[in-house]
């Protein structure tokens, strides 16, 4: 990770090496925070602007009040610290990470700590490669299971849900795919380990509903807005893993991953094995779209000088 000057902490810019807590620090031990993922890119005007800043901050705190995690900080001051971070760190496109979490006091599940509040940026290109974003990657159905709606908070991104991701990820990896796809407790495609995921099929666009246990992407909130300004019919409805494998195109979306084609999946060739039309469309659309060369867009941009 490429070092950069600031990290806002607990309401204050510090140095990145001074951003630091103690060993005994509560959401170390259960994994009890709560994060975002954005991304700010450079426009076409020359300015620089987060995507959609307010709905990830606005998640965030939602994701506090699932936990009953009080949040020190309102929703406006904490989307100003990011812009804060960005500035200070003299940034025209990065990654914000946001983190809540409970602090230091005392431990056992039962502990109630202060929650502490940190945002760092640093540079982050393609998360599943440029060569993936071009041509598509690789996915393998996990042997994990994303969490039961009762087991996992799933309206919320909370830090100790991701222990599955991370399973899930490292076992695809391993085997030498790129990323996992997760199914629910029914069988059920769900998500990818850090993506939602859709196909394609007939022209229509198919993703899980929000009544299955995957987050309410941010990315697949834009995605399906641009699709069906496209002109692209959107059904949200489960699918089976095999739905899949004769899709005419599959691809996943996230903050991270953006729109990221997937052209195999268990080692089945999806479509013609290259990302398809819709898949392009909707790709060169959002990144149009974050990039502000489409007005249709602009109210999801907050500006900014680095
Ligand atoms: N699902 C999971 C499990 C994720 O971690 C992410 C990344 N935040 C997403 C979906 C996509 O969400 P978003 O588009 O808001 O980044």
């Amino acid at each position: 990770m490429m070092k950069a000057d600031k990290i806002w902490m607990d309401g204050k810019l510090v140095a990145w090496d001074q951003a630091q807590v103690h060993v005994l620090t509560h959401a170390l031990h259960y994994g009890l925070g709560v994060f975002e993922g954005i991304r700010a890119y450079k426009t076409a005007d020359g300015r620089s602007a987060v995507f959609r800043l307010r709905e990830h901050v606005q998640r965030l705190a939602d994701s506090a009040h699932i936990l009953m995690m009080p949040l020190p900080f309102s929703v406006e001051a904490l989307s100003e610290a990011c812009v804060e971070v960005l500035k200070a760190n003299r940034m025209p496109e990065a990654y914000l990470r946001p983190l809540a979490f409970s602090g230091y006091g005392t431990l056992g599940v039962g502990a109630q700590n202060p929650t502490q509040v940190v945002i760092a940026a640093w540079p982050w290109g393609a998360y599943l490669s440029d060569e993936g974003l071009a041509k598509g990657i690789r996915a393998k159905v996990s042997s994990f299971t994303r969490m039961h709606v009762n087991v996992n908070m799933v309206r919320a991104k909370v830090s100790g849900q991701y222990v599955n991701s991370i399973l899930a990820n490292r076992e695809a990896v391993l085997a030498g795919y790129d990323e996992a796809i997760l199914l629910d407790t029914d069988g059920y495609v769900a998500e990818g380990s850090g993506e939602n995921i859709y196909i394609v099929k007939d022209g229509t666009i198919f993703t899980p509903p929000l009544s299955s246990p995957v987050l309410a992407g941010i990315t697949r909130d834009s995605v399906l807005r641009i699709a069906r300004d496209q002109g692209v019919p959107v059904v949200e409805q489960k699918f089976t893993r095999d739905t899949m494998y004769i899709a005419d195109e599959l691809f996943m979306t996230g903050t991270a991953a953006e729109v990221t084609p997937v052209r195999e999946v268990d080692n089945r060739r999806i479509g013609k094995g290259e990302p398809g039309p819709v898949t392009r469309a909707l790709q060169s659309g959002f990144f149009r779209a974050v990039k502000g060369e489409d007005p249709k867009y602009r109210d999801w941009l907050s500006f900014y000088q680095a």
